[in-house]
């Protein structure tokens, strides 16, 4: 990265080529014909193959040009510019993903090798028809009405209502004149100046102080509960960006979530933002990702991977429920999106704004210690009140075996009924039921290739693995002891839950919200429309539904398993508990009428349950960091996950004890190793799983140490090691 944004390399200068091909190095080549540019995207022979590279610097070996095969060709993009190859550089770097693999994310547009693609249009031309027909005259009209600008084949037959022909005899007679435009067209401009909603005095002074640190870079977290305003207050900060002329990006932690949020931004700037997902067609990308690298796009909305897009000029980056675990990819490329959109704004200049109404604990520390800013809004928009939190004890209630709705929820959700309003039942289980025994001899059902129990689905009429996907039919005889007729469910799904809802309210219209339910986002979405205008009286939800739905109905909110949450070994068992249940709590009451939020719960004493149900959140947080800070875990102290896996078990351990006995480049800067354990997913797709966990402090070279540690031995063939920086998981 020495060399300047526009360096020019003279024809057969050598020069060094990141390619997206699996290496974990730059290779050299010398310049073509005409030249080449730091950040030009190039075709590269590769053995024989041509592969997509970015020029990276100077020619790494001295070989003389002759030796270097040249660059096959400069594509017709704009180069990458110097701060999103930074990124590329320095995400790589944290991650410890090869660089290459990052460009990879950087570059997954399509048609990026076939240059501009041009479509055929028509003008208005100078010669008459040879002869008026009716057709030709309303084809005259049909340009007239566009006053001159280029249309379509299609545009033109659909607005005349003629045939192909006519338009391509008048083409001939000169009477229209054929032109090549370039297929990719600017998103229709967003509009900042048309005035947004009247902003109560907590929202507006949070929106004036989001638009004021624009310009240079800086985190701001925007906590709220949900429904106090943090979209509109973000939309302002949008709104200030747009202004000043730069890109705005707006992360989501769900494509469900799209749709809704996208009619908010054409309400408030008069047209809708580009979107990136893995929803979007190839087209759209291929427009999108061109458009937002020459200032054809002011705003995106997408999905993490929108971070690795060419932008022009990014300005400001929101994150939103930035405590959100999809925010980490946890296949391929480990990362974390909330982190990398504070390193990208970094190099950019740009504001990140990070909303939430349970942060994760890093930013709240982050914000405690200064170092990012904290703004929040305390009361929610509008007479809407935060619902009012109790704990139903599951040991004092009478919960007939195979049920799992106590009489008290029952009672509750019979008064909403009486009302006409809704009620939520949540339960974070996809599925009929978690386990499926033989009462003959207790045998599980397994999946075959992955240390789980196989899951009921009983829509689907299938067993399930949620680790790898794989499906088996619900078998009628033990396939261990063989006995028929006695295999039986286990414990409650949420298609088991709207069993059990039917049951107990048959006059009741139960609707179910799980994301593998729905054959489609449009599909889901038109689920979740549906009952937002009041089409469903039981809502069965997974945390599908704790993700900024509105439901102006929902009053009531009843958690079935409050528990389910907290019985885990992991590091952020409580935090993950604190703020589902909060965010769950939080969709009932966002109208007119007032909440009510019940958990149940084996252990209402539970400090989590308690903090819960008390809404001292503040409390919480502290009490959390202050046991973080004690056992020097995160954000106070680093990890780093280290995930072995292979087919062969005896290969695996061997090789797991053998990097964990040359732990010198890790103990050197004070680290500690734990492991190698077996993983608590010791199996996945056939693949046995070993995992050891580097504890550091902070501020030391971590990454570094990794590298020569592993570096120290090879890994046998089909032995995979993968690093995870920072993880959320540990499974
Ligand atoms: P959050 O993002 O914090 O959940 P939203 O911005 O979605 O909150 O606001 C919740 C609801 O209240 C939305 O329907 C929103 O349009 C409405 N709302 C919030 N602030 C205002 C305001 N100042 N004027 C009018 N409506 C508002
Ligand atoms: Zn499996």
């Amino acid at each position: 990265m020495d060399l300047p944004e526009d360096h020019h390399f003279p024809p057969d200068a050598p020069l060094a080529v990141l390619t997206t091909q699996p290496l974990d190095r730059v290779l050299d080549y010398r310049a073509p014909e005409g030249g080449a540019r730091i950040g030009d995207f190039v075709e590269v022979p590769l053995g024989p193959r041509k592969v997509l590279g970015v020029v990276w610097g100077p020619a790494e070996s001295n070989l003389p040009p002759a030796r270097l095969r040249p660059v096959e060709r400069v594509l017709d993009v704009p180069p990458m510019r110097d701060e999103l190859r930074a990124f590329v550089a320095r995400a790589a770097d944290y991650t410890l993903t090869p660089r290459s693999l990052m460009l990879f994310l950087a570059t997954r547009a399509p048609g990026l090798f076939q240059g501009q693609a041009m479509r055929r249009v028509y003008l208005p031309g100078d010669a008459p028809p040879e002869r008026m027909t009716d057709a030709r005259a309303r084809v005259l009209a049909v340009m007239k009405g566009y006053g001159g600008a280029a249309l379509t084949l299609s545009e033109i037959t659909r607005a005349a209502g003629v045939s192909a022909g006519v338009v391509q005899t008048m083409a001939k007679q000169g009477a229209l004149i054929e032109a090549e435009t370039p297929r990719d067209t600017p998103y229709p401009r967003l509009d900042p100046a048309r005035p947004g909603k009247d902003l109560s005095p907590d929202q507006a002074e949070a929106a004036a102080r989001l638009c004021a640190g624009q310009g240079a870079f800086g985190v701001t977290l925007l906590k709220g509960v949900t429904g106090s305003g943090k979209t509109e207050v973000y939309l302002e900060a949008v709104a200030e960006c747009l202004r000043k002329g730069r890109q705005a990006l707006v992360l989501l932690p769900e494509i469900a979530l799209t749709a809704g949020f996208i009619e908010r931004v054409e309400a408030r700037f008069g047209a809708r933002p580009a979107e990136w997902h893995s929803g979007v067609t190839m087209t759209e990308r291929r427009r999108l990702w061109r458009m937002v690298g020459q200032g054809g796009a002011q705003m995106v909305v997408g999905a993490r991977s929108a971070l690795f897009l060419p932008y022009r000029d990014l300005g400001l980056i929101v994150v939103d429920e930035e405590h959100d675990s999809s925010y980490k990819q946890e296949d391929g490329v480990l990362y974390n999106a909330r982190d990398m959109a504070v390193l990208r704004a970094s190099l950019a200049g740009a504001q990140v704004v990070l909303a939430s109404a349970t942060p994760a604990l890093e930013t709240w520390v982050n914000a405690e210690t200064g170092k990012y800013a904290r703004l929040d809004l305390h009361a929610r928009f509008g007479v809407a009140e935060l619902p009012d939190m109790r704990a139903i004890d599951l040991r004092a209630e009478d919960v007939p075996s195979g049920r799992w709705v106590s009489p008290t929820l029952q009672a509750a959700v019979e008064a909403r009924l009486q009302a006409g309003e809704q009620s939520l039942l949540f339960l974070n289980r996809r599925g009929y039921a978690p386990v499926t025994t033989c009462r003959a001899c207790g045998h599980q059902v397994q999946c075959h290739q992955c240390d789980a129990r196989m899951v009921e689905h009983r829509f689907q009429k299938r067993l399930m693995c949620h680790q790898c996907g794989a499906t088996a039919p619900i078998p009628t005889a033990c396939p261990s002891c063989g006995v028929e007729g006695r295999m039986h469910a286990v414990g409650p799904g949420v298609e088991r839950l709207d069993e059990e809802a039917r049951a107990l309210f048959p006059q009741a219209r139960v609707a179910v919200l799980s994301s593998d339910l729905f054959a489609s986002a449009r599909a889901l979405k038109a689920q979740i429309e549906a009952i937002a205008a009041g089409e469903a009286d039981i809502i069965i939800g997974t945390q599908l539904v704790a993700k900024g739905h509105n439901f102006p109905l929902l009053t009531l909110v009843g958690v079935i398993d409050a528990d389910l949450g907290l019985h885990g070994s992991d590091l952020r068992a409580a935090e993950r508990t604190f703020q589902l249940m909060r965010q769950v709590a939080g969709r009932a009451g966002r109208a007119e009428r007032p909440g009510l939020a019940l958990l149940q719960t084996h252990q209402p004493d539970h400090p989590v349950i308690r903090a819960i149900l008390s809404g001292d959140e503040e409390g919480f947080w502290r009490a959390e960091a202050e046991e973080r800070r004690a056992l020097g875990m995160p954000p106070y102290g680093r990890l780093a996950g280290v995930i072995l896996s292979s087919p062969k078990a005896e290969e695996l351990f061997a090789y797991a004890d053998a990097l964990a006995a040359r732990a010198e480049p890790l103990l050197r800067i004070g680290a500690q190793l734990f492991g190698p354990a077996p993983a608590p997913v010791a199996r996945v797709r056939g693949r046995h799983r070993v995992r050891m966990l580097i504890k550091a402090a902070k501020g030391v070279p971590l990454q570094a140490a990794i590298t020569q540690w592993t570096a120290q031995l090879k890994p046998p063939h089909d032995l995979r090691v993968a690093i995870d920086i920072d993880p959320q998981s540990f499974w």
